[in-house]
């Protein structure tokens, strides 16, 4: 499929979405404290021309190393440290965290910032510390790359989306095998059947941005009474919360469970390349979806550094590395081929990141101290 194409789609199911979602009976009830409507991109992008292809280093950069805080799979974060280190001879130290870790990191490190620069998890996040005052804005010359400037970055220039990822559901073929009148679940009630009872792995919110999505899904399509009430029951059905986002498809496809409620990018990744005997399914009634953030942390040690990986990860060549690492999230940027359309041809809610990123300390606190503590956590 062209580019081209492929973008005309994107935009296609974008406008798919507001539709539906607009129509959706299961998602009229918006959530009580939103602010704002949600934004949507209906057309097409305003920029044509073509994306800037690379960044050089500046010759007087004065940056030898720089530190990142990487939030994706391990393999993604080693594949850019050592694609960054080839292109610039700039050394780049990396610690992997989940979503929850990194943003505790971040505040505890406020006034003495370790990392320079914070590459990967869902905005909600870059949303909760832009409220605290920890991010940088940064005027980067490639925001003209972005498919959609308005919905992929923040308006003070403080966060940019690099990838996007749809949340999916990951059932156990085998499990399925053995219990014949049970389905691979297509809705969120589904996961509330009886024989998935102690049968369901998802992340804990305090620690997954993986997990806090799919929890400001449900709040966003129920309302927040209803939604409260949807997430007692749904931790009652879990077997363990685990500490990281990805973590479940991998638990689930070892038989530890039947269904994992996961990333649709990191279950593909457990079927093609761990041949794990999982299905992908999605919630018909709408499944949330993530913009993976990246931005400048204040105070970072070694700024010119920062800014210029920032730049280069607003490149097609940059984003393009994605499926070489087993990451297959959605590109932000114009010029790079999706490895999975049919990841977004899905019926998307219309996520409202801003709204749930406001509110993520609040609701993640309301799940761990009412719902489910986020003591033992599986790795
Ligand atoms: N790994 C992948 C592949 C992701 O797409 C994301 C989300 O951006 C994460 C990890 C985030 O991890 P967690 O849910 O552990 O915060």
């Amino acid at each position: 499929m062209s580019t081209k194409r492929v973008y005309s789609l994107m935009i296609h199911i974008l406008m798919a979405v507001a539709i539906l979602t607009a129509c959706a009976p299961a998602a009229t009830e918006a959530p009580v404290e939103a602010t704002e409507p949600p934004q949507v991109a209906t057309e097409a992008p305003v920029t044509t021309e073509e994306p800037v292809a690379a960044t050089e280093a500046p010759a007087e950069i004065p940056d030898t190393e720089l530190n990142v805080l990487c939030t994706p799979q391990e393999q993604w974060c080693q594949g850019m440290k050592q694609e960054f280190e080839a292109k610039y001879g700039i050394t780049v130290n990396y610690v992997r965290m989940s979503s929850g870790e990194a943003l505790a990191r971040v505040q505890a490190e406020k006034d003495n910032p370790q990392f320079d620069i914070w590459w990967g998890g869902p905005i909600d996040s870059f949303v909760a510390a832009k409220g605290e005052g920890l991010l940088e804005a940064y005027d980067s010359p490639n925001y003209a790359n972005l498919t959609d400037p308005v919905k992929m970055k923040d308006v003070d220039n403080q966060w940019v989306g690099v990838y996007v990822g749809t949340l999916g559901f990951a059932t156990n073929t085998d499990w399925l095998a053995a219990n014949p009148d049970a389905a691979a679940p297509t809705s969120w009630d589904d996961l509330l059947k009886p024989e998935f009872t102690g049968q369901v792995m998802v992340a804990h919110p305090s620690s997954s941005g993986t997990s806090y999505t799919a929890l400001a899904t449900v709040l966003q399509i129920r309302g927040e009474e209803a939604g409260w009430e949807y997430l007692q029951k749904y931790a009652g059905q879990m077997s363990q919360f685990t500490k990281s986002g990805a973590a479940p498809a991998k638990f689930v496809g070892q038989g530890e469970a039947a269904v994992a409620i996961v990333f649709s990018h990191d279950i593909v990744n457990e079927i093609e390349n761990n041949k794990l005997p999982l299905v992908l399914t999605f919630p018909e009634e709408g499944t949330g979806y993530e913009i993976g953030g990246m931005a400048i942390l204040k105070g970072a040690k070694h700024p010119q550094a920062a800014r210029l990986w920032f730049d280069w990860a607003l490149t097609p060549e940059a984003q393009a590395l994605g499926p070489t690492y087993a990451a297959y999230q959605a590109p932000t940027v114009k010029g790079v081929e999706l490895s999975h359309p049919e990841l977004l041809e899905v019926n998307l809610i219309d996520y409202d990141f801003i709204w749930a990123g406001e509110h993520k300390q609040e609701f993640v606190d309301k799940f761990t101290n009412e719902i489910a503590a986020a003591d033992n956590l599986k790795e």
